[in-house]
């Protein structure tokens, strides 16, 4: 079976759900470490790429990818919302005709190196990298979707015990030792959700 973009409302959807389902989790870990608006950005960028669901079955995943980098890039501030945006239209530049592991391998990767051109960061320094990075790794070796799913949530793990590099978390050094970071848990919680989406048997 074929995933088009047409299945772009659904992820929507269960991405959402996902983080609605941590909510309390991730305002909890943002606000310890960070300012407390990072679901908050999600949301609201959840809530301007479902307002173009009409759309996306018209499109080919190259300019679905851009078109959501260009209403991340709108409709959410903060770092993730710039970063975010940086992995869709990174993406977008890259062939990617088919929603599968050959392609996304390449495209995901070439994103996930945007996105730290972009934040000037790398893995180790507790953000969203140390479980993106990982997910890009396991996406070109063809690792299976269970698979993929522990090592997103070991990465989003890892970063407890690390000591900040970027972002708001920075500023606190040894202080931010003992929590997940937020952008970490979220990222992870949407890499689970797309994955469920994609690999749960429909009939
Ligand atoms: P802000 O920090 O601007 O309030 P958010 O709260 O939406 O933005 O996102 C915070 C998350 O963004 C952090 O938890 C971290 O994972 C990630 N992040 C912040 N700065 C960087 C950076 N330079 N590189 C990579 N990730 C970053
Ligand atoms: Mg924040």
């Amino acid at each position: 079976m074929t995933t088009t973009p047409a299945c772009i409302p659904e992820f929507i959807a269960a991405v959402g759900a996902a983080l609605d389902a941590r909510a309390e989790e991730v305002t909890a870990l943002d606000s310890a470490i960070g300012d407390g608006d990072h679901l908050i950005n999600l949301q609201r960028g959840l809530a301007a790429l479902a307002q173009r669901n009409a759309d996306y079955a018209e499109m080919d995943w190259p300019s679905a990818w851009r078109a959501i980098g260009m209403t991340v890039m709108s409709a959410v501030g903060g770092a993730s919302g710039s970063l975010y945006a940086t992995l869709f239209l990174a993406m977008a530049k890259q062939a990617c005709p088919q929603f599968d592991a050959s392609y996304l391998g390449t495209a995901f990767s070439q994103g996930v190196e945007a996105m730290k051109l972009r934040g000037k960061s790398d893995v180790g320094e507790k953000t969203l990298l140390d479980v993106l990075v990982p997910v890009a790794q396991a996406l070109r070796e063809h690792r299976g979707p269970a698979e993929i799913t522990k090592i997103a949530e070991a990465a989003a793990e890892s970063t407890r015990d690390m000591l900040p590099g970027k972002g708001r978390a920075s500023f606190l050094g040894e202080r931010a030792r003992g929590h997940v970071d937020a952008g970490a848990r979220t990222a992870q919680l949407m890499i689970s959700a797309i994955i469920q989406v994609t690999h749960t048997p429909t009939a």
